[in-house]
């Protein structure tokens, strides 16, 4: 008699996966998104962030993923059994040189993660999101991928190809029961995105948020995106800004003092 094989157990609860699990918008979705009922599956590099914020949360699954290794993604991809949103979240910015001055390398890096990574993630996704029947792919794009600013370049850049890809994703999977989220946030106070794009320079960092009475955080994000997500099926947000009130366009920033 031949030995049985394991067989994986059928998940039952609508699962998603969110990219950048393990900091700001991303972790504040996963709580989100679990309160409002889902298996979420973590995402990022960071191991024992994402295994922590799993341990927190009922369900919920953790897995070391960089959204720019296509064959980590695709091995990621095939050891899931169901999948119905998929959050791409992941990205984020590096530097703020000007165009005349900016490393190609870090260009290369932001194109990388907020473009390639989206595009990865959701090609690999894909059948998964098809065969649930209600499918949802989201991207958090941002501001930065509708209008550019001086010193944006790189991040701008890789923003609008993000913006770019779910408009055409949309157009593409209509009649497929796959809905195209895009929410693009202007100024969001997360503890790690400006620091990133300061390499680690807290002075510069926190000149971005200078004198701005109430910036986003990212649980008000988390909660754009949810409620999106929890939209009736037949219900496509297809593009939602969301910004502080004291910001009018990325150069218009109110700051007090
Ligand atoms: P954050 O705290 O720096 O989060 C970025 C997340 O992306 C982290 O969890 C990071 O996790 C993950 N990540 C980066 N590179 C990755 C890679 N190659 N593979 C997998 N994961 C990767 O920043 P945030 O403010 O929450 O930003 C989240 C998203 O919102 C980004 O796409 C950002 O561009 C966008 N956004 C932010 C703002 C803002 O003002 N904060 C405004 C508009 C849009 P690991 O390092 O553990 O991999």
């Amino acid at each position: 008699m031949r030995p049985a094989v394991p067989r994986r157990p059928v998940v039952s609860t609508r699962t998603a996966v969110i990219t950048g699990a393990s900091s700001g918008i991303g972790a504040a979705t996963a709580r989100q998104l679990s309160a409002a009922g889902y298996r979420v599956v973590l995402t990022a590099r960071r191991e024992d962030r994402i295994r922590a914020l799993a341990e927190e949360l009922p369900e919920a699954v953790a897995q070391v993923l960089d959204v720019t290794d296509r064959a980590a993604v695709d091995a990621f991809a095939a050891s899931l059994d169901r999948v119905d949103v998929l959050v791409n979240n992941a990205g984020g910015a590096l530097g703020a040189e000007r165009v005349a001055d900016a490393d190609p390398a870090d260009w290369r890096t932001m194109y990388e993660t907020n473009v390639l990574g989206v595009l990865h993630m959701t090609q690999a996704l894909l059948p998964a999101l098809r065969a649930s029947g209600d499918g949802t792919v989201l991207v958090v794009s941002s501001t930065a991928g509708l209008a550019t600013y001086e010193g944006g370049g790189g991040y701008v850049a890789a923003k609008h190809g993000a913006h770019v890809l779910a408009e055409t994703l949309r157009l593409e999977l209509c009649g497929e029961p796959v809905r195209v989220i895009e929410i693009a946030p202007g100024m969001v106070k997360t503890g790690e995105f400006a620091l990133t794009r300061y390499r680690g320079d807290e002075e510069k960092a926190a000149a971005v948020y200078a004198g701005v009475a109430e910036p986003l955080t990212a649980e008000d994000v988390a909660e754009t995106i949810t409620w999106a997500i929890t939209r009736p099926s037949h219900v496509n947000i297809d593009l939602l800004v969301v910004r502080p009130r004291a910001q009018a366009s990325n150069y218009k920033v109110h700051r007090e003092g």
